[in-house]
């Protein structure tokens, strides 16, 4: 039979819209999604029949326009399974919320609140005053104010403070965090002239002393908070530098990049400047992340002395910079959860994954291998195996906590398996994110808390067939967050 005759024989759109696949995609997506779904289907399927294809009955066509709809329907921000040994991952997303968090963020979408209305007189409040109490109770600081991220911190503070003026900055805290944010570049957004005092190595007290002059705004300090350099080198600490700020009438920001809130020694980990430290080190202003160690929604805090805060929010700058109410909502009860330090570990997500022991890790991977090794047959051999987690987002680069995970390791083969497993892993419905190191897929399981659904979604893992074998490059290959920051 010829094509044109088959032709004539598919189904009319409005013949398919009587199937019940099609109502069922009415019901779901709405008539006119539907419609174009069945119209796009058809056309494809004109071209297919003219091909030589069979023609489909109307029913198989309503199925295959319902799936479509469904496919497109799925969230573009899929959750995933971070595996990469990196807990605060900049490109999967950072801290993941504390439930306490979660519940306040929910309920400030839900209603109506008094963002900036004040309950008291009923007049017109400020949306500042929901966290500043907090963080000044938290930090020691005498006023507070939060914006989008610790970029924009940066960025508002230089503005408010300095532009039109110099800022002066050591040689060697002229730090690249990833992408786009390159300290001297932000800088010049700010609008300040960027004077750089000391060698890459080492800055003395005097280099700061001689630059300052009547043209000075600022004085900047910014923590290396994602390399370090070792050797000979020297670097004016934040105390020092404080007594030449006063002395020189100019004042002193204390860019912390992570900051946390306490002192990381209680989870073993090492110390990390805390922002009372800075302040206390006398710091007039400090700014920290939201989602970094803290653990909370992207924010950026900026906090110190209070004329300097008010000179900040008179900036027009911080109207375009501000935060909204459903991460206030979520950075007062993150910030709540350190009124009790000692429960942090279980409530705070970052806390909880960081101070997961070895051993623990090492048995959820014993009880995982065999379940792996299953899935992947005799493709792969599934091995535990010791591995060290890093913190990320430019926090504590150089430590790292001891941690497990399994190592997938093709029996014969090379890169072309491994970067076909991985491919594999990424097309889980629960996509699952390792890293490649020497020959093997790592999965580094100190992030994974929900082991009955990895194990749930692993059995479902499709291993390419060979001609099918996708050779596309595997997402977070060692060397992509590695010893980088944010
Ligand atoms: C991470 C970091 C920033 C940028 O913070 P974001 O919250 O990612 O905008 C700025 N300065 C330092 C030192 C940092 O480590």
């Amino acid at each position: 039979m010829d094509a044109s005759a088959n032709l004539r024989d598919i189904s009319s759109v409005d013949q398919i819209l009587k199937t019940a696949p099609a109502a069922a995609a009415i019901e779901c997506f709405g008539r006119i999604a539907a419609t174009e779904a069945i119209r796009a289907i058809l056309s494809e399927t004109r071209d297919k029949v003219r091909q030589g294809q069979e023609v489909p009955s109307r029913e198989e066509i309503a199925a295959l326009a319902f799936s479509r709809l469904d496919a497109n329907d799925r969230p573009m921000l899929r959750s995933v399974f971070n595996l990469t040994g990196t807990v605060l991952h900049t490109n999967l997303g950072r801290a993941i919320l504390a439930e306490a968090a979660i519940d306040a963020a929910a309920a400030a979408m839900r209603e109506a609140v008094a963002l900036e209305f004040d309950l008291k007189n009923g007049k017109r409040g400020e949306r500042d005053d929901h966290l500043r109490a907090l963080i000044c109770e938290l930090t020691g600081a005498e006023d507070a104010t939060v914006v989008n991220n610790n970029a924009a911190a940066v960025l508002l503070v230089l503005n408010s403070l300095a532009a039109g003026r110099e800022a002066i900055v050591s040689r060697g805290e002229l730090i690249e965090i990833g992408g786009a944010f390159r300290m001297p570049d932000i800088m010049e957004r700010s609008g300040v002239r960027l004077v750089e005092v000391g060698t890459t190595n080492r800055t003395h007290a005097r280099d700061y002393r001689d630059a300052v002059g009547p043209g000075t705004g600022v004085i900047l300090k910014v923590h290396t908070s994602n390399y370090r350099i070792e050797g000979f080198t020297k670097e004016v600490g934040a105390r020092e530098l404080s007594g030449i700020a006063r002395d020189k009438g100019v004042p002193l920001i204390n860019d912390l990049g992570s900051g946390t809130l306490i002192d990381l020694i209680r989870f073993g980990l090492a110390h990390e400047p805390t922002v009372r430290e800075a302040i206390g080190e006398g710091a007039d202003v400090v700014t920290f992340s939201g989602d970094k160690l803290l653990g909370g929604p992207q924010a950026g805090f900026i906090v110190g002395r209070r004329t300097l805060i008010e000179t900040i929010n008179r900036n027009p700058m911080k109207r375009a910079l501000r935060v909204d109410k459903i991460r206030l909502a979520a950075l007062e009860a993150t910030l709540k959860l350190y009124r009790d330090p000692e429960r942090l570990g279980e409530r705070l997500p970052v806390m909880r994954l960081l101070s997961r022991s070895q051993p623990e890790i090492n048995a959820q991977a014993e009880r995982l291998a065999p379940v792996m090794q299953h899935v992947l047959n005799n493709a792969f051999r599934v091995s535990v195996i010791r591995c060290e987690s890093q913190i990320g987002s430019g926090a504590l680069p150089l430590t790292t906590v001891q941690s497990a995970g399994l190592a997938l390791t093709p029996v014969e083969g090379s890169g072309r398996m491994l970067a076909g497993l991985a491919a594999a892993l990424r097309r889980l419905p629960i996509p699952v994110i390792g890293r490649i190191e020497r020959g093997s897929l790592l999965l580094d399981l100190r992030c994974l808390e929900d082991e009955e659904s990895f194990a749930a979604g692993i059995r479902r893992i499709a291993l390419p067939v060979e001609e099918g074998f996708e050779s596309e490059a595997f997402t977070f290959s060692a060397g992509a967050e590695k010893g980088n920051g944010s």
